[in-house]
């Protein structure tokens, strides 16, 4: 089978990552390996990725790759004793592979964890009823289906089918406790309070302990918007936020490089 891979820096899977959000589950932060696939089902204007340009559903620079590539780059992140981090892209485009890499990591005595845009609950439940994910990190990108159509560069209807699905997603989490669930949402120069509130409100609804919420500040890409909220702002945001939703783990992405790291909890700093 053949495979497409995002390379990075002009490299195939040199990406790595620290999982920084397991401090707030009392873990140590760990290196991540990134499996970057090159296919993506949304076009979000913001992508880092490049997920906007794209021609049936393959990333423009994505390089395709024989299957035992991906498999041997897994293989080494498990002997370094990373976790082994599915990402895009989203691995949603390729389930099936996606379902074989993370047996293969268990396989192995490996960590096995993914990022997802959290359309596809089908995939996420396989994955908790086959124990194959340690971590996992979902978007929730909006708080209606018109916000999702305007975030993730889709239709409106496909936007309705889509949003449905990740609180799906959310709640096949709900049950999965062994799973420890970091969700995104990116907010934006123009992202308000009462938008993150009704976005908090649906994960607290939909979640159980082993969940966490990072804010993660928008970072400026050429063909979207010029302007982002300032570090004050998101701080602020989440201290509020964490007032309304008391039992809720809040984090802010932007805080967290070079190994800082806070979150809010019953509107307290943590
Ligand atoms: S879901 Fe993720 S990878 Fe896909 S276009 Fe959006 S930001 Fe990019």
């Amino acid at each position: 089978m053949l495979v497409y891979i995002i390379p990075y820096e002009g490299e195939l899977f040199k990406e790595t990552r620290q999982a920084y959000f397991l401090k707030a589950f009392g873990e140590e932060v760990k290196e991540m390996r990134i499996i970057p696939f090159g296919k993506c089902n949304y076009s979000c204007p913001y992508c880092k990725r490049n997920g906007y340009n794209k021609h049936s559903c393959i990333i423009d620079g994505s390089i395709v790759v024989n299957e035992p590539v991906v498999f041997n780059a897994v293989s080494d992140a498990i002997d370094k004793g990373q976790i082994v981090r599915l990402s895009g892209g989203d691995p949603c485009t390729y389930p099936s592979l996606s379902i074989k890499l993370l047996k293969f990591v268990k396989k192995r005595n490996g960590i096995g964890s993914m990022a997802h845009n959290g359309s596809s609950p089908t995939l996420i439940k396989n994955l908790v009823d086959n124990h194959l994910l340690d971590s996992l990190s979902v978007d929730l990108k909006a708080e209606t289906p018109e916000k999702l159509a305007k975030i993730a560069g889709i239709s409106s209807s496909q936007s309705i089918i889509m949003w449905n699905k990740t609180i799906q997603t959310l709640r096949v989490l709900k049950y999965a406790k062994e799973v420890k669930v970091d969700i995104r949402t990116c907010v934006f120069n123009d992202t308000d309070f009462e938008e993150l509130l009704k976005i908090g409100e649906i994960i607290q609804k939909n979640s159980n302990e082993n969940v966490f919420w990072t804010l993660r500040k928008y970072s400026i890409v050429d063909n979207f918007s010029t302007e982002t909220k300032d570090t004050e702002s998101m701080k602020e945001l989440a201290q509020m936020l964490s007032s309304q939703l008391p039992n809720l783990k809040i984090g802010i992405r932007v805080k967290w490089d070079n190994g800082a790291f806070f979150y809010y909890m019953n509107g307290k700093e943590c």
